[in-house]
């Protein structure tokens, strides 16, 4: 008979992630947070996951293109590709969880009448209208005002009854961040499970406890945080990275020339030499270097990662 074996007790390594909406083809500034969520996840043993957010604006053939193009660049992922609108059920749990626990409450505001709200001289003190923030409109409507909307067409979303209006989330890059938290949209009023809720669900059904994204997404963080700390979820660790810009300091675009894989190859570009640059951007290798993802690997130092954003020149790109 053989002795009995100690159960060993391993902490799950958990994920990072790459979460792109498939509205069109990733550019440079994109695969560069692409590259970086793959460093920050293998460099610390975590698994990575490609999810994508398909609940929105979805250009057919764009999904497919996206991961061609990570392929491209030499970056791997792990396990299926995760598509949103295939995942309407949890989402759907979710929200219910939510309203059984009476933190939800519709909402019939139009985007106009949110906008003319926060933007009024005195908004209501309690209900901060600052960082975007939905100013509280519908959350006093009385059962009677919700059927008299119903009845007048108007559709409804579903909105969270946010019990805080600031959270704190830890971030590698930015340090701890404090931000607004609002009544955030659960549910569209198309119905859809809202992007703030449909992360943080799939974050949390897959394993995910690393969140490296564009820091224009650093404000959504609290709300998301704070969201899955109600849902019982565990709080992930974020590291939002700097966006790519052109010249003239707008986020980069499709129309700032050749941009993406497809355009840069058929300039005679390579995936190779893009992987190059993206990588010399980031102070990860010398100019013209041919470079892999795995000697990338050796060289990641979140530390010394640059903190301003990338400018990119289409002429350099091209170089
Ligand atoms: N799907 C979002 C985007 O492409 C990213 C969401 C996230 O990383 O949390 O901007």
């Amino acid at each position: 008979m053989s002795a009995p074996t100690t159960p060993q007790v391993t902490e799950p390594a958990g994920a990072g992630r790459f979460a792109p909406s498939p509205s069109g083809d990733l550019h440079v500034g994109n695969l560069r947070t692409a590259l970086l969520a793959w460093l920050f996840a293998r460099s610390t043993g975590r698994g990575f996951l490609v999810r994508m957010e398909d609940l929105d604006r979805v250009r057919p053939g764009a999904a497919a293109r996206q991961l061609a193009d990570l392929a491209a660049l030499g970056l791997d992922w792990d396990g299926p590709v995760v598509q949103q609108s295939a995942r309407t059920d949890r989402y759907a749990q979710a929200i219910d969880s939510l309203t059984d626990r009476g933190l939800t409450y519709p909402c019939f505001c139009t985007r106009r009448e949110i906008q003319q709200a926060a933007s009024a001289p005195h908004p209501d003190p309690t209900r901060p209208g600052a960082d975007g923030a939905y100013p509280g409109t519908c959350r006093a409507l009385t059962a009677a005002q919700v059927e008299q909307r119903r009845a007048a067409g108007r559709p409804g979303a579903l909105r969270l009854r946010a019990q805080v209006d600031r959270w704190t989330v830890p971030d590698l890059l930015v340090g701890p961040f404090t931000g607004a938290v609002d009544d955030l949209v659960l549910r569209r009023n198309d119905g859809v499970a809202a992007y703030n809720l449909a992360v943080v669900v799939d974050d949390a059904a897959q394993g995910i406890d690393q969140v490296v994204r564009g820091d224009d997404l650093l404000t959504s963080a609290p709300r998301q945080a704070y969201l899955a700390a109600l849902l019982d979820r565990p709080p992930v660790q974020y590291a939002h990275v700097p966006l790519a810009l052109n010249q003239e300091g707008q986020r980069l675009a499709k129309r700032d020339g050749a941009v993406t894989l497809a355009e840069l190859a058929a300039a005679g570009v390579p995936a190779g030499r893009v992987l190059g640059l993206i990588a010399g951007s980031l102070g990860l290798a010398a100019p013209g270097e041919q470079v892999s993802p795995a000697q990338l690997l050796t060289r990641f130092d979140p530390a010394a990662l640059p903190r301003a954003p990338w400018v990119v020149r289409p002429a350099d790109l091209l170089a």
